[in-house]
């Protein structure tokens, strides 16, 4: 048996110097999570650059009893991604594993490996002139592998679904470093168990992704982007229920930004809005492949102005001033990592709840952690919340959490929307969801990482 001191070792013959980091600074990067809440120690880190090599790894580190923490981009909000500081975890980062293999326009597929970055795929995509619609903030760094593994959400769940609805195949090594190829491009597909949902969305504990198939869709010729001051969340549902009626399903955005990250995003990024200030603002995006689009968003927006629901608004004149537009909602995560503490929640409730939900979670806090500044903002069009508290540092976040998700589970809603339990989450997980649930959840993970080796700790607790 290998000793957990020999492996960098082991692992440096088996794959060359240049794939293992042991000890330096190099290390650091691959050691704390994006919004650095999680240091980490590594045993080390090893970047295969093949599925063989993912494979013997994994059995390479089984023999040494040694645990393996996949990691992709490390942008994930949750502390997946990163090792504990036990010093004996081995980080398996896919940083070498970035190839496209194919990009099929007629059959709508993109296959990839694990460590493509997300918008390197998007590229190769509109580079055929499909789209590969999962998009989001961090899609400069999030890896395939990553996104997968997350189920990522984003801002065209509205339209186009989770990842999960775009994953047609899946290339997985099991926790013994079985390898099992699932790379069909079949859209109809009922042979037997649809195995690869299990891995979507289970963070790297079930098994790690080596590469995907993900559908493509024809790429619309025409978008329009507008921004909209409203009155208030209620408002806003109902500026959604009238974009639904007028534009149907070519709606493939709408993101609620409060007052409060506006102020951040002119704070930390020197971006302003360009319509008059308002508590809540709305952006909506739409997309066509036919003509008469921007009409349609246009007499849409006219009736909104008519019937009271929206204060003030632009629609983008240009493909840059939508970047621009876009640019105030994607600064938001950023800035309110500049301006200190926050507690974050990632929350979903039925949709029609939300603006009832942001009313009593703000009472909620109010009373059980006064001084607390609520920096609220998310996917409305998909009931999902980032519900993020700005505290002070010594500030106790559980009592935050708690009151938080309390309100949550009143209303039937999700403590993870989008971005996963992770470890930051995964005491709440616990709490919110039925014994009977997380039994099941165990016997999963029994059945498929039986020594509880693929990234312990994540999810859920042993
Ligand atoms: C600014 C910003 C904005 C964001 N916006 C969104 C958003 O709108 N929607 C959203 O859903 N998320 C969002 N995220 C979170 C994050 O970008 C996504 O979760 C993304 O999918 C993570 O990809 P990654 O490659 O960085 O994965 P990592 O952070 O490296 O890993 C995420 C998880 O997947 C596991 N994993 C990684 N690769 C593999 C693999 N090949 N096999 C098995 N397991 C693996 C890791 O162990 C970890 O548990 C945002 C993050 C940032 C920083």
């Amino acid at each position: 048996m290998t000793q957990p001191m020999d492996l960098p070792q082991r692992l440096t013959s088996l794959l060359g110097p240049s794939a293992v980091i042991a000890e330096g600074p190099d290390l650091e990067p691959y050691a704390v999570d994006w919004r650095r809440l999680f240091p980490g120690r590594p045993a080390c880190v090893v970047r295969p650059a093949s599925t063989d090599q993912v494979a013997q790894v994994v059995r390479i580190c089984r023999e040494a009893g040694a645990a393996v923490v996949p990691q992709g981009g490390n942008t994930g909000l949750a502390g997946g991604a990163v090792p504990d500081a036990s010093g004996t975890q081995v980080v398996l980062s896919f940083n070498r594993m970035a190839a496209i293999r194919s990009v099929d326009p007629v059959g709508l597929t993109i296959e990839a490996e694990s460590g493509c970055i997300l918008k390197v795929a998007q590229d190769a995509a509109a580079a055929a002139g499909r789209l590969l619609p999962i998009s989001l903030a961090a899609e400069g760094s999030a890896t395939i592998g990553g996104v997968v593994a997350a189920n990522a959400g984003g801002v065209n769940v509205l339209r186009y679904g989770m990842t999960r609805s775009l994953v047609l195949g899946l290339e997985v090594v099991l926790s013994d470093g079985t390898v099992i190829n699932g790379l069909r491009k079949l859209r109809k597909d009922n042979a037997g168990y649809d195995w690869k949902q299990l891995f979507i969305g289970s963070e790297g504990t079930l098994g790690i992704v080596t590469a995907a198939v993900l559908r493509l869709l024809p790429r619309p010729k025409h978008s329009v982007t507008a921004l909209l001051s409203v009155r208030d969340p209620a408002a806003a549902l109902r500026l959604l229920e009238l974009a639904q009626d007028e534009l149907g399903d070519q709606v493939s955005a709408f993101e609620l930004i409060s007052a409060t990250s506006m102020q951040l995003v002119a704070k930390h990024a020197g971006l302003r809005a360009p319509i008059a200030e308002g508590e809540w603002f709305v952006l909506i995006e739409a997309a066509s492949s036919l003509s008469g689009l921007r009409e349609a968003a246009e007499a849409m927006l006219g009736s909104a102005f008519e019937r009271g629901l929206a204060l003030d608004g632009v629609i983008a004149e240009s493909g840059a001033q939508a970047a621009q537009l876009w640019a105030l909602r994607e600064h938001v995560t950023e800035s309110e990592a500049r301006e200190g503490k926050s507690v974050k929640h990632d929350v979903s409730v039925p949709l029609t709840e939300v603006p009832r939900f942001l009313a009593e979670a703000g009472e909620a806090l109010a009373a059980g952690a006064p001084g607390a500044r609520v920096n609220a903002f998310g996917h409305l069009g998909d009931g999902n919340i980032h519900y993020n508290v700005l505290v002070d540092a010594d500030h106790d976040a559980s009592v935050v959490n708690r009151i938080v998700h309390d309100v949550v589970a009143a209303f039937g809603g999700s403590i993870s929307a989008e971005h996963g339990i992770g470890q930051y989450r995964v005491g709440e997980l616990a709490r919110y969801r039925a014994p009977s649930e997380m039994e099941l959840a165990r016997r999963l993970k029994h059945a498929l990482d039986p020594d509880n080796r693929l990234n312990p700790g994540k999810v859920l607790l042993a």
